[in-house]
């Protein structure tokens, strides 16, 4: 087997505090892989700068100008994890054989990357990274998260559990995965969908290596919203069945409203039809909130925007400049 091009993307949003480690740590695993012959010279690490305020972009920069494994992109703003980790795949996935995508606090073990590389030589073309356990997470987290992956079990969405976006995808798998146009992006979910041959491996979480979480409750609840609303309709099914629902027993409620009239207890009634109003307008509201979530994802997608702009690329500019290999003189 040819030598694969490996890249390894790096989506970094403020991580000044921690990456200078990252980048150490993860060269000194890219180049024992070209050492052991795994993969090829050309392997580089991206990093893609999302919009960070910080000095993570500097930091890129002149790393970039001393290692010679490092290239960075930057995005010209703040687009969020899953939009900067599409744009990274989107831009190594030109000349690379397989990508190995990671986040830049170093959580995930980096040292399966090799047994990843070993998976894709052994002709997988996704490879996931799964948590064997979550020791590391709060308890909070442990538990919310678990209750996530049930719950999109539960309503027929293919996730594969304790995964999050460290994986392995070969070029031809990750070509498919791009043919997605989808702007509520929720890689997880789609990643599934492309199909080929798919292995997993498991690894112990850590702890963050410096720096705080990017992911504050708020943006988890969004991002665990956005996961179910992009991939299945089951909140619509479950109002229309709460609809249903309601009818059913207001015709009882009826009935019995009926009999206290005949009885003479019409004054009595307002009670309940004060609740049915409060009950019934609530379940409205409801309703078209969830209604509009989705018009609201419509809306996004028709307008096809781009999912980010780049401001500086020193990636493919690297790779365009990359001096020729000397001609075979031939007699
Ligand atoms: N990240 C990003 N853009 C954002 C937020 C986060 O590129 O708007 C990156 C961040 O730098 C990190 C990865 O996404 O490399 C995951 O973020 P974090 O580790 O903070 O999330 P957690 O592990 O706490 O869920
Ligand atoms: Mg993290």
């Amino acid at each position: 087997m040819n030598k694969p091009v490996l890249t390894i993307v790096v989506p970094c949003f403020n991580e000044e505090e921690v990456l200078k480690e990252t980048i150490f740590q993860l060269s000194t695993v890219l180049k024992e892989l070209m050492e052991d012959a795994l993969v090829s010279q050309d392997s580089k690490l991206l990093f893609v700068d999302d919009g960070s305020k910080d000095r993570t972009w500097e930091i890129i920069e002149t790393e970039s100008e001393i290692n010679l494994f490092v290239t960075g992109v930057k995005l010209a703003g703040n687009v969020g994890h899953q939009n900067a980790l599409i744009a990274g795949l989107e831009i190594a996935n030109q000349q690379s054989d397989c990508i190995v995508s990671i986040d830049a606090d170093l959580q995930d073990d980096i040292k399966v990357i090799r047994t990843f590389v070993e998976k894709y030589r052994e002709g997988m073309d996704i490879v996931y990274g799964v948590r064997d356990s979550r020791d590391t997470d709060t308890y909070f987290k442990r538990t919310t998260a678990l209750a996530f992956y049930r719950f999109m079990e539960k309503i027929g969405i293919k996730l594969v559990p304790n995964h999050a976006d460290f994986r392995l995808m070969s070029k031809r798998a990750l070509d498919e995965l791009l043919k997605y146009k989808e702007r509520n992006l929720f890689l997880r979910g789609l990643v599934p969908l492309v199909g080929f041959a798919t292995t997993k491996v498991y690894y112990d979480r850590k702890e963050r290596l410096a720096g705080e979480s990017k992911y504050p409750l708020k943006k988890m609840l969004a991002f665990a919203f956005d996961g179910i609303t992009s991939f299945s309709v089951a909140p619509i099914r479950f109002v229309t069945f709460l609809g249903f629902l309601a009818v059913i027993l207001s015709a009882f409620a009826g009935g019995y409203a009926l009999i206290q009239e005949m009885l003479g207890h019409t004054e009595s009634g307002w009670t309940s039809l004060i609740i049915s109003i409060w009950f019934v307008g609530g379940l409205q509201l409801m309703g078209i909130g969830i209604i509009g979530e989705y018009i609201g994802k419509i809306y996004r997608e028709v307008k096809q925007r781009p999912r980010y702009a780049i401001a500086t690329d020193l990636f493919t500019v690297k790779g365009i400049e990359k001096p020729q290999e000397e001609p075979v003189l031939s007699r």
